[in-house]
């Protein structure tokens, strides 16, 4: 069984082929980073005038590097929601296209379950039950993955995402965008102690997060020091912002996988490729006897990979979409 995958949520254009759910025999990620970069983020309307630029032709090279005809797929699949509305019509329109000409069904994809999902392919023997902690730009959530169709809301942030955190603090840094792999490579050379920046909501036991008093606590402590002329060593910044947030990422998702009585955890998203998140949650799990699991950084970031594989889980339980299948900015997860 082949699928056919499409992802356009924000500013890559990506497609894939997927054997049998959990083989990758292709994977095109065409980057607009450095479109946006000099924008400092991803602007809306340029990335979708990107995205029509270029999703054929990497739909093109995705079946072609795979060595797969467009008949011989069993299902396309493509990125419905979150994202931006602009950027999810191009890759929904494609793949109506795509399956109303050759009548192979379609199957709109949830983007964050999706994130999730890359876990079956970077782990051949990973299969539910297990907790997921998603952290990329736009969310933060801890969420109950009980079978391959059938998921809960555990817990999100209530305001800014942590990947959304480590892309202000960097821009104010003056790093480039995305700020996230910038941070993890100047914390690796600062020190996590310096500055002690708050965690939020780690008294009680909630399943919330919060980011956005630690960004401004980061913005206060630079213009602080920028007033009274104070020199602030920037791998110290960096490195006690990332500790404050795996802090609270670690403990939390620890937490939520013993409150649920699951054995593995499962890390998803952009973040989830933060060297400090991947060492500290590993060093928790084995105290807890919690195995983790966490995809390699290409898996992490977005990708029409982990797309298919979730189609191919959809398809497989009959959960197609039809030909009016919508795009959906702000579609929860399990709906
Ligand atoms: P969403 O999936 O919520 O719609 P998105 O698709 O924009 O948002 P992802 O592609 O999953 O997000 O991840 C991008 C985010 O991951 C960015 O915020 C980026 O800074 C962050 N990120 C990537 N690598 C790292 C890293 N090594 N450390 C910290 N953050 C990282
Ligand atoms: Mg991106
Ligand atoms: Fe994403």
């Amino acid at each position: 069984c082949l699928t056919l995958a499409i992802e356009t949520s924000c500013d890559e254009t990506s497609a894939a082929v997927v054997a049998g759910g959990r083989q990758i025999l292709s994977n095109i990620i065409s980057s607009q980073v450095p479109v946006h970069q000099k924008f400092g983020g991803v602007v809306p309307e340029i990335a979708s005038r990107k995205h029509i630029e270029n999703v054929i032709p990497v739909v093109d090279e995705a079946l072609q590097q795979a060595g797969v005809a467009l008949a011989q797929i069993s299902a396309i699949g493509v990125t419905y929601g979150p994202g931006l509305v602009g950027a999810l019509l191009v890759g929904v329109a494609a793949a109506k296209a795509l399956a109303f000409a050759t009548g192979i069904p379609l199957v709109g994809v949830n983007h964050l379950e999706g994130h999730i999902f890359a876990n079956f392919l970077a782990h051949a023997e990973l299969e539910p039950p297990f907790v997921a902690l998603v952290v990329s730009g736009g969310h933060t959530s801890l969420v109950s993955v009980q079978d391959y169709n059938q998921f809960a809301l555990i817990g999100q942030t209530r305001d800014d995402a942590a990947g959304e955190a480590f892309d202000k603090v960097a821009r104010v840094m003056g790093l480039p965008y995305p700020g996230g792999p910038q941070i993890d490579r100047l914390a690796a050379a600062g020190n996590p102690a310096a500055i002690d920046f708050p965690r939020a909501l780690t008294g009680k036991s909630s399943f919330e997060f919060s980011f956005s008093g630690l960004k401004s606590a980061v913005l206060n402590y630079l213009n602080q020091a920028e007033q009274r002329g104070q020199r602030v060593s920037q791998a110290d910044v960096a490195a006690s912002f990332q500790a404050a947030v795996v802090d609270v990422l670690v403990s939390k998702a620890v937490q939520a996988a013993r409150f649920y009585s699951v054995d593995r955890l499962v890390l998803a998203g952009g973040v989830a490729a933060n060297s400090m998140l991947q060492a500290k949650l590993t060093g928790a799990c084995t105290e807890q006897d919690i195995r983790l699991y966490y995809p390699g950084a290409v898996l992490c970031t977005d990708n029409a990979a982990m797309i298919a594989c979730r189609a191919y889980y959809q398809f497989c339980s009959g959960k197609v979409s039809d030909l009016y299948l919508n795009a959906v900015p702000s579609l929860k997860i399990g709906c």
